[in-house]
């Protein structure tokens, strides 16, 4: 595993443990993955869909705006890797406002270490990265 994609891993433990002690409730309606049908779009940048992509099922292309191809039956099938923003969003309406602190927090974060690795910072639409990166579903297929 690269250096990066490590690190990006170390800093998701550090905002996973935020989102626990402000303790959120999820009632598992799924809605924060069907993005069209809640009206929100998910945002990532390049090195969350590094680490995404790394270890996320095969999915089918192409991919639209309007759900996320990793959920599953109201669950994430792609939970380990899953970009800061699905860490951090609930709809919980008491958590709002602490949910988009810890998101600003660790969004600069992942800006600074682009910066500090030299990496470009791109920011996305979760499909757009979707969509550029090699088919994985036919790359399965020729794979068994
Ligand atoms: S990666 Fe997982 S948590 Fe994030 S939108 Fe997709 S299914 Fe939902």
């Amino acid at each position: 595993m690269s250096a990066l994609r490590r690190q990006v891993l170390e800093l998701y433990r550090e905002a996973d443990a935020e989102v626990r002690a402000a303790g959120p409730v999820c009632v598992a309606s799924g809605r924060c993955c069907r993005f069209q049908e809640f009206g929100h779009v998910l945002y990532i940048s390049n090195l969350e869909a590094e680490v995404l992509l790394s270890a996320a099922p095969p999915y089918e292309q192409p991919v639209t705006p309007e759900f996320c191809p990793f959920q599953k039956e109201k669950l994430c099938t792609a939970r380990e890797p899953r970009p800061l923003a699905c860490r951090v969003y609930y709809c919980d309406p008491h958590y709002q406002e602490t949910g988009n602190a810890i998101t600003e927090k660790y969004l600069h974060r992942l800006k600074e270490l682009a910066q500090a690795e030299g990496v470009e910072w791109r920011y996305a639409p979760l499909h757009v990265f979707l969509n550029e990166a090699p088919n994985s579903a036919a790359v399965a297929a020729s794979n068994t």
